[in-house]
């Protein structure tokens, strides 16, 4: 048995920052890690991935982009190598190749069981991220068989699909960037489009997350917005990271070739059945870009910054054919692959502690796990800000829950 007074599982950005700040309060403590540090971004990515987030963005407590390109957008295998960096210069206690089985209640704090150790700690940080597993509807069991389908964790590249069409299912960050990947490899692509968060790559020169952060918007607390389960379910925005910094909205991918069609409802007999609502779909997205669009340009006048920035303008408006199909016959073998880009879910099955609720996410207050006291979450959605999202949101977040979990301890103390 190892003792030790915090254990924190996962060495992804936000376990390292919570490390970081563990040891500035010098609260003795351990990283569990099944892989590598990183491991997520060197096992279950594409690797073609890049950040949608600018690399001036990508900061980590004691730590910011130092590299020649600020505004570009980081490769996959640079975001392994600035967290590899940042673990070393916060000498993070990685124990690599530890992969966590069980955390449970136990005397005076958590038994944690990993590989062949058992750990008991009085505190765990959970930073195993938000998106450990594919999140894919139950009609995926309907897919006629001969169809090869795929999920973001099995992707890696079009040379693994066989030749024909691809549907590529969901069109926010994941969907639209493979939906072009596999498109210019020459494969037919029809994107099927549910809700989606449309935004321009830069507006009025500046990228959107430049706007997302100068406007307070990433700033937002989870207990000031008004609908958080909605917020906290909100798909990814439907940008991409590329040299070019171009905007990947639904109308650049029309224009490119790439058939769009309504939401995926239904799969019936081997027939794809879309939802004919894709043209309202879709002005509500426009909609909202213009409301959020509108917010800047207030902010940007009430900053007195119009004269430093070009004029405020407004994009075209989503084009939708209104001959969209609505069906398409997966058994024709016009399609041979099917791609699920419709989201992620964390994994914490080896969680034996009742803190989830019945769609199994983790019941938490801004990331105090409710009912479970020095038990914290990290790096969920808008888990204490709309920044939580994000890289860069694991900052605030580790800094306020390591300072609950230290005044927890404190209280503790002087209980005994
Ligand atoms: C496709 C994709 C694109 C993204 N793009 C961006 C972007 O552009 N900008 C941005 O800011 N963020 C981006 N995100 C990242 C997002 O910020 C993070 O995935 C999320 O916030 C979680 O970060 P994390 O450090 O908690 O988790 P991860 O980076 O996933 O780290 C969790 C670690 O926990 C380990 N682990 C898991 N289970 C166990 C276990 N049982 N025992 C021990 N170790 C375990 C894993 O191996 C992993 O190393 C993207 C995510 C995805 C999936």
């Amino acid at each position: 048995m190892i003792k030790t007074t915090a254990v924190v599982v996962g060495a992804g950005h936000a376990g390292l920052a919570m490390s970081r700040r563990l040891t500035e309060r010098s609260i003795d403590h351990v990283v569990l890690e099944r892989g590598e540090v990183a491991d997520s971004w060197r096992t279950q990515r594409w690797p073609s991935l890049r950040l949608l987030t600018p690399n001036w963005q990508t900061r980590l407590p004691g730590h910011g982009y130092a590299g020649d390109d600020p505004d570009g957008y980081m490769p996959v295998a640079d975001v392994v190598a600035t967290l590899t960096d940042y673990a070393r210069l916060v000498g993070a206690p990685v124990r690599t190749a530890t992969t966590v089985y069980t955390v449970r209640g136990a005397p005076e704090g958590f038994e944690i069981r990993a590989n062949g150790d058992v750990l008991h700690a009085r505190a765990v940080v959970l930073a195993t991220g938000a998106c450990n597993l594919p999140a894919i509807p139950g009609i995926a069991g309907a897919v006629p068989p001969s169809i090869t389908t795929l999920t973001p964790l099995s992707y890696r590249d079009p040379g693994q699909l066989p030749d024909g069409g691809v549907l590529v299912v969901g069109a926010s960050a994941t969907g639209v960037q493979l939906a072009g990947e596999i498109h210019r490899s020459g494969r037919p692509v029809t994107l099927a489009v549910g809700e989606h968060v449309r935004l321009p790559r830069t507006y009025r020169r500046r990228d959107i997350f430049w706007w997302m952060e100068a406007t307070g918007l990433m700033a937002e607390r989870y207990d000031q917005i008004d609908d958080l389960t909605r917020a906290r379910h909100l798909p990814s925005p439907q940008l991409t990271g590329t040299p070019e910094a171009i905007t990947t909205d639904l109308n650049t991918l029309t224009a490119q070739g790439i058939r769009i069609v309504g939401r995926l409802g239904r799969i019936t007999d081997g027939v794809a059945q879309f939802s004919g609502a894709l043209a309202n779909t879709c002005a509500l997205a426009d909609l909202k870009m213009n409301r959020f669009l509108n917010r800047a340009d207030e902010w940007a006048t009430a900053s007195d910054l119009d004269d430093d920035l070009p004029p405020p303008h407004r994009f075209a408006p989503t084009r939708v054919d209104p001959r969209t199909p609505l069906e398409l016959d997966l058994t024709s073998g016009e399609i041979t692959t099917v791609l699920w880009a419709t989201g992620f879910r964390p994994d914490h099955s080896w969680l034996d502690i009742p803190v989830r609720d019945r769609t199994g996410h983790i019941r938490h207050d801004g990331g105090v796990v409710t009912g479970a006291p020095g038990l914290y979450v990290l790096a969920m959605p808008v888990l204490r800000t709309r920044a939580s999202t994000y890289i860069h949101g694991a900052g605030a977040d580790s800094e306020a829950l390591a300072g609950h979990l230290h005044s927890f301890l404190s209280s503790r103390r002087g209980v005994r």
